[in-house]
């Protein structure tokens, strides 16, 4: 096995241990593999051990990335979620390659996209994302101004709204962790009660998916624990 596959089978594990704990069925929650820094080469391993889902954050990497696995694996329907932030002139780069898209944060970002996205191609799965822990000059969209928006994103035609992503800043242990993931989880049940078909809580990562799971979060985001520790990288 290589040491990308390793990777993947553990952090596996953590989530089955994780839902187990949690009183939720291991299935409930998916496994995004965050490929960001690394090659198509680790890509290839991670597919070649059965992952099929993909998370990148630098859009021109992921596009590369996107068409590098085309000729890598040929036939094999891989699914790519872009979960980087957006800058206007990259949306139709992300509405034309990519499958899913979890850091939509503004209105005008979204209308581009569904504007954007091919009449061929499924509409785009999204997750609106949300600022949680309120950092000033973080992404995501304030909890006050969420329900407008997430309605808003319901209605674009080129889109279909799936839920929230949120990134909480680094806490210290697991209870301050679920404390801020479970804010999100409050936010998802707040815009289903207000009758948005919502699916996906896109939250965990490496060293928080733990209490991500026990909050309820139905897809983690995993990028160093299969992958490896990341270069350094600007931006
Ligand atoms: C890099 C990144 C991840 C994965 O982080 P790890 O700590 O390597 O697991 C998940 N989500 C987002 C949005 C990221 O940028």
């Amino acid at each position: 096995m290589t040491t990308i596959a390793h990777g993947l089978v553990a952090v596996q594990r953590r989530i089955e241990t994780a839902c187990t704990q949690a009183g939720r069925v291991a299935t409930a929650v998916q496994l995004l593999a965050v490929s960001k820094t690394f090659g198509a080469d680790a890509v290839a391993d991670a597919v070649a051990a059965g992952q099929r889902a993909f998370g990148e954050n630098y859009i021109q990497e992921g596009v590369d990335k996107i068409a590098a696995l085309r000729e890598l694996c040929p036939g094999i329907a891989i699914e790519w979620h872009c979960i980087g932030p957006i800058q206007s002139n990259k949306t139709r780069l992300v509405a034309e390659h990519f499958d899913w898209v979890h850091s939509v944060d503004r209105l005008k970002i979204a209308q581009r996209l569904s504007e954007q996205r091919p009449a061929d191609m499924p509409p785009l799965q999204v997750c609106v994302q949300v600022n949680v822990d309120g950092g000033a000059n973080k992404a995501g969209v304030a909890p006050d101004a969420l329900p407008e928006l997430a309605q808003a994103v319901a209605a674009l035609p080129g889109l279909r709204l799936r839920g929230l992503m949120c990134i909480p800043e680094p806490a210290p242990d697991f209870a301050t962790q679920k404390q801020l993931f479970d804010r999100a989880g409050a936010l998802f049940h707040g815009l289903k009660a207000q009758g948005l078909a919502l699916d996906t809580l896109s939250m965990g990562m490496s060293a928080d998916l733990e209490a991500a799971v026990h909050a309820g979060s139905t897809l983690v985001r995993v990028g160093s624990a299969i992958f490896g520790a990341r270069a350094a990288k600007a931006g």
